[in-house]
């Protein structure tokens, strides 16, 4: 066995330990985000009950106004009246006094009926906002128990890069370049076992000659087409 390569070998541990903390906080994002998603949809209702409020008041306010102009239109047309001295003018000042009465009569009643649409719209809103604290609160167990895995796992991490950071001192520092050389590459790791005749990694062909010095270990080579240490296992 290559002296080297028992050091290598519980580095390249250490590297896997820290990446599979990596993946696992990774794997709790899309929980965090299903959660998130609950709330976001809820509070998108939320905001379209208070538009809802917003669009009922506007449209009461604006009856309202529109209500008070036809009344001083008629206060104006029942003072004509008094003054008014010919019947053709006097009785055609009456029809339209009577019929403004009738539209004023007909807005009033829509003036009442967009009060209780604005009621209604407030209503609604409460009750979204109802919706929206029940999600935070069926949540809350489950987001404190991400919150605890996450820091579980974080502390976890924290201890496997100081073992790494250890074990990398006992590792051959020109070895060390090469193994932190490859990791930066596309391989999944940066030493492989022979198989059988071939590269670990890619499968690639290990020539005769050059196998015999692995199996022989004297040699940690590297495999001529992805780069990965070959080592032979006992
Ligand atoms: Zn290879």
């Amino acid at each position: 066995m290559h002296p080297d390569l028992e050091a290598l070998l519980a580095l390249q541990d250490r590297d896997v330990a820290v990446a599979s903390c990596d993946a696992r906080l990774k794997a709790l994002e899309p929980e965090v985000r299903t959660l998130d998603d609950q709330i976001v949809a809820a509070e998108r209702v939320v905001e379209q009950a208070r538009a809802g409020i917003r669009a009922a008041v506007e449209r009461r306010d604006g009856l309202e106004g529109k209500i008070q102009n036809y009344r001083t239109m008629q206060e104006q047309r029942r003072q004509r009246l008094e003054w008014v001295r010919g019947a053709k003018e006097a009785s055609t000042l009456m029809a339209e006094l009577d019929l403004a009465r009738t539209v004023l009569a007909k807005e009033e009643a829509e003036f009442m009926r967009s009060g209780d649409a604005v009621g209604e719209a407030e209503r609604k809103t409460a009750e979204a906002e109802n919706a929206l604290q029940n999600v935070r609160d069926a949540q809350a167990a489950a987001r404190e128990a991400l919150v605890g895995r996450r820091q579980e796992i974080a502390a976890e991490r924290e201890s496997a890069v100081v073992e790494r950071e250890r074990t990398s001192k006992t590792v051959n520092p020109a070895l060390l370049t090469r193994y932190d050389k490859i990791r930066r590459g596309k391989a999944p790791l940066a030493i492989y076992p022979l198989h059988g005749s071939s590269c670990g990694n890619c499968f690639t062909a290990v020539p005769t000659q050059r196998k015999a010095l692995i199996q022989r270990g004297a040699t940690i080579e590297g495999c001529e087409a992805c780069g990965v240490l070959l080592y032979a296992k006992e």
